[in-house]
């Protein structure tokens, strides 16, 4: 089944094709944590949402490069650094090493490219430059430079793609430097913010005297220069989608720098927000969590991801206790039925190796292609949990349907990333490098048939390269870890 997602800029659900003509290599780049502070389990809720996408892209056989930036330099953070009396680095690196911790406790595969704003400033200065050579940014006497609304519609560029702003109603030209303003103005917003006391260290040079880069040119800049100026996959969470991504369209865009015809991001997608117990997250309300104050109340990370993938992610999720001691009872299910498997699976069986099963992964994996739709993707997973639960009760599930579950149990749980124990000593990611395996085993054994013995030697090289013999037995061939 085709995959179809939701598209912000369209605001309609589209089908993704991607940008690649061979239709293999996905670039997406997710808007990453502002490290000033601990991150929440609502900014989490974004993570989680995000790496489940790239996971099921992997699952369709995509090859994708993932990047989310890590903003360690804007208003906050310079705030904070005062306060504390330390160095940017020093304040922000702590905060940084907590959120990949928080970020592997839930599941969440590592990013392949973590830039930091910090590390770009070159790019970001030169992104600036080709801004203000195409007369769409200027300096102001303030010594910043600011990047201008009104050229940009000039050029017959469209401010508000994203969200539809009604020009009229709302206060145009003003100028601001901070990096959050209210969504009642649309004003030119700053590129480069020129060094004030405040900022105390950290500043850096540029053309335009000392200063440091706005918060939104930092994501233009990283995102084009890691995924190239056009690339297929924008994501964050829905309160980013204005200012923060309409002024990434509007500067990336406005430097030109795409192929004639193509867009900056071809897809944009938004998470909706995360509520505690109905009300928005906030300290003074006591209802602020992070990762932390849950896994110390003993919830396992795991179970917080389940959690946070039980709905939709363009529909608000109500974070409540109730629904965590939930998620711990069904993911408890699921747990045991994997056991259960692990004991049937130890019975004589005919076949040395097993597939999954076509038709749980096809109906999961039709459920997802349908912008995401994991009520229906946790439906087929229940429904089949409960038929094993009743063979096993009923001790007519075979040895070999055992095996055949519990490697489908692997496949899925290549997307859900919820580390289900289908094995003792191999691991999700050895036992889902199998199945593609299998599938290799398989053609060699198809290629010998047909006595096409170059081929076959080929395979056989092929799978012992990654780790794996073949096996000739009377039974068949069969793979065996090196
Ligand atoms: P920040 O660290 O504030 O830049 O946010 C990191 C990510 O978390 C961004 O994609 C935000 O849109 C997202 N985010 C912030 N608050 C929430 C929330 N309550 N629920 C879901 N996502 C959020
Ligand atoms: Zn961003």
């Amino acid at each position: 089944m085709a995959l179809k997602l939701f598209n912000t800029l369209s605001r309609s659900v589209e089908e993704f094709v991607p940008l690649d003509p061979a239709g293999r290599r996905v670039g997406m780049y997710c808007c990453g944590p502002t490290v000033h502070d601990s991150a929440h389990i609502g900014n989490f809720r974004t993570f989680v949402f995000t790496d489940m996408l790239r996971r099921y892209l992997e699952f369709r056989g995509f090859a994708v490069e993932h990047v989310m930036n890590i903003t360690d330099v804007e208003d906050k953070i310079i705030a904070r650094v005062r306060a504390a009396n330390t160095t940017l680095r020093e304040y922000t690196s702590k905060y940084e090493t907590a959120f990949f911790e928080d970020l592997k406790s839930l599941g969440c595969k590592p990013p392949h490219q973590t830039p930091r704003a910090t590390e770009f400033i070159a790019e970001i200065i030169s992104l600036i430059e080709k801004l203000i050579e195409r007369g769409l940014a200027y300096k102001a006497t303030d010594g910043s430079v600011y990047f201008s609304i009104d050229k940009y519609c000039g050029c017959g560029c469209t401010y508000g793609q994203l969200l539809k702003l009604n020009f009229d109603e709302m206060r145009v030209g003003e100028r601001v430097k901070s990096d959050e303003y209210a969504k009642e103005s649309v004003a030119d917003f700053a590129l480069w913010k020129a060094r004030v006391p405040d900022d105390g260290a950290v500043f850096w040079p540029s053309p335009w005297g000392e200063g440091r880069p706005g918060w939104h040119i930092e994501c233009s800049a990283m995102s084009m220069k890691l995924l190239g100026p056009s690339f297929d996959l924008h994501l964050g969470g829905e309160d980013l989608i204005f200012p923060h991504h309409e002024d990434e369209i509007a500067q990336s865009e406005g430097a030109g720098l795409q192929p004639p015809g193509k867009r900056f991001v071809k897809h944009w997608m938004h998470g909706a927000h995360l509520l505690v117990e109905g009300k928005k997250m906030s300290k003074s309300l006591g209802n602020f969590y992070t990762l932390r104050d849950l896994t110390a109340k003993g919830f396992a990370g795991r179970e917080i991801r389940y959690l946070l993938l039980t709905s939709h992610y363009r529909e608000t999720f109500n974070f409540t206790t109730e629904g965590l001691q939930g998620a711990h009872t069904a993911l408890a299910r699921i747990d045991e039925c994997i056991i259960k498997l692990r004991e049937s699976e130890k019975g004589p069986k005919k076949n040395a190796q097993s597939g999954p099963d076509q038709k749980v992964r096809g109906a999961f994996s039709d459920a997802l292609a349908d912008d995401l739709n994991i009520s229906a993707a946790w439906a087929v997973v229940f429904e089949w949990v409960r038929e094993l639960n009743r063979k096993m009760s009923e001790q007519t599930l075979t040895a070999d349907e055992a095996a055949t579950a519990l490697v489908t149990f692997s496949d899925l749980d290549s997307v859900l990333g919820l580390n289900l124990r289908t094995s003792d000593n191999m691991s999700t990611e050895e036992l889902s490098a199998l199945i593609t395996f299998k599938e290799l085993l398989e053609e060699r054994q198809a290629a010998r048939k047909a006595k096409d013995f170059k081929r076959s030697d080929a395979i056989r090289d092929e799978l012992k390269a990654k780790g794996w013999v073949i096996e000739d037995t009377p039974k068949g061939a069969r793979l065996k870890r090196l």
